[in-house]
């Protein structure tokens, strides 16, 4: 049956597996990424272990590129973006802007995977100091020093003694409007607390939290084995101020447990940022039209029985383009992205056999 490729915009996880799965159906596909590299961010933001196996983050990525590179039915165009859309499927042209300037193609179908991007904590409305202290970093940065086997405290690079999470940064903020859960940074956090007591094994490590969101087997394990296992203390509480006092950064606020006001230093803070759209979904949704949800991540208009499919027919979104999503939630709704693709495509093409 001859069609017109399927397009898939992104290569992160859910983009790799999408391709890897419209490619095993025996679908032509065009794979369009942005970045030099594929991989999405656990690449791009250099993360060190995946859960639920805490298996090397860059060895599991490079496992996912390899099952499609060499793969007939693949083309991969890296450093390139859709940057217009015509027509209908399945008969969409894209314009597609790369490293040899503009071409435009033909495709059947759309699986938009253009992920999301970390909250930024030095946005004015936030109270963390980020971009003030050195010893205030992220998850992400956190990622970077676990990767790097060198877990330190900034400032003076020494191995530190104390260091704390703070939960829900940018997130169930209604202040700064993100007043979505990013349902994966407390099961990321329980993952670099066991990180860095392991590295580090003199560090005591606290998580100040609201309420610990654990959603899936694997959070709710690696949350226990957190506090049972490598005795780090969670204290629900709510931190109002960060200050520096000589080399260590003071956390002020409120334990509701207890319903004391608390004032403890720290070696390092580290901000469990939150799940935003990425500049990506926002601009592809724009270009094929596809309306957004009201947190801003394109809209899927099936309900709980269909997650996939979008406004625009014969367009699909996968992964955290539709809102935060765990390595799992990615991967399984590139596969059924891809089913319903492929679907699209093969009733369009029966349809068009029929009538000649
Ligand atoms: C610090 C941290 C650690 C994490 N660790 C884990 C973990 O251990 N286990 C787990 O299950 N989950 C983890 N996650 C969640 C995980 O990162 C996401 O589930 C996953 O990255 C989502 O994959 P994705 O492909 O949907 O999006 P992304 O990974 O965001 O990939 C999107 C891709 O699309 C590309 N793109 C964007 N816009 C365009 C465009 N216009 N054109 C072309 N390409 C574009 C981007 O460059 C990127 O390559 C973690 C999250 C954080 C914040
Ligand atoms: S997963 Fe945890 S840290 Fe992240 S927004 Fe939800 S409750 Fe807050």
């Amino acid at each position: 049956m001859e069609h017109n490729p399927i397009l898939v915009i992104g290569a992160g996880p859910a983009g790799l597996e999408a391709a890897r799965g419209a490619a095993d159906l025996g679908y032509k596909t065009l794979l369009v990424e942005k970045a030099p590299v594929l991989g999405g961010n656990p690449i791009l933001a250099d993360y060190a272990a995946i859960t639920p196996d805490m298996e090397n983050a860059e060895r599991a990525m490079k496992r996912m590129i390899d099952a499609i590179i060499e793969d007939p039915l693949v083309e991969v165009r890296s450093e390139t973006t859709v940057t217009a859309a015509a027509g209908d499927a399945p008969e969409i042209t894209v314009t597609l802007a790369g490293p040899k300037g503009e071409e435009q193609i033909t495709v059947g179908s759309v699986i938009v995977c253009t992920g999301f991007q970390h909250f930024d904590p030095g946005r004015e409305t936030q109270m963390y100091g980020y971009y003030e202290y050195d010893d205030v970093i992220t998850l992400v940065d956190c990622e970077r020093m676990l990767k790097a086997e060198n877990f330190v405290q900034p400032s003076t690079g020494d191995k530190p003694k104390r260091v704390c999470f703070i939960q829900c940064v940018g997130s169930r903020d209604r202040q700064i409007g993100n007043f979505w859960c990013s349902k994966v940074c407390c099961g990321i956090a329980c993952k670099e607390a066991i990180e860095i007591r392991e590295m580090v094994p003199d560090c005591q490590v606290f998580v100040f939290y609201i309420d610990m969101r654990m959603y899936g087997f694997w959070e709710d394990e690696i949350y226990w084995k957190a506090q049972e296992d490598h005795k780090v203390n969670f204290i629900r509480g709510i931190v109002t101020e960060i200050t520096k006092r000589g080399d260590q950064v003071v956390i002020k606020g409120e334990d509701t447990t207890m319903g004391r006001p608390v004032e403890v230093p720290m070696d390092v803070v580290i901000l469990s940022v939150g799940m935003e759209p990425s500049e990506g979904t926002t601009e592809t949704a724009e270009i094929f039209q596809m309306p957004l949800e009201s947190h801003g991540f394109i809209e899927t208009v099936g309900g709980a029985l269909n997650t996939v499919t979008t406004a625009r027919p014969g367009c699909f979104a996968a992964g955290a383009s539709t809102g935060p999503a765990d390595l799992e939630d990615s991967i399984s709704m590139a596969g059924a992205a891809v089913m319903k693709a492929a679907g699209f495509l093969r009733k369009h093409t029966l349809a068009a056999s029929k009538s000649v």
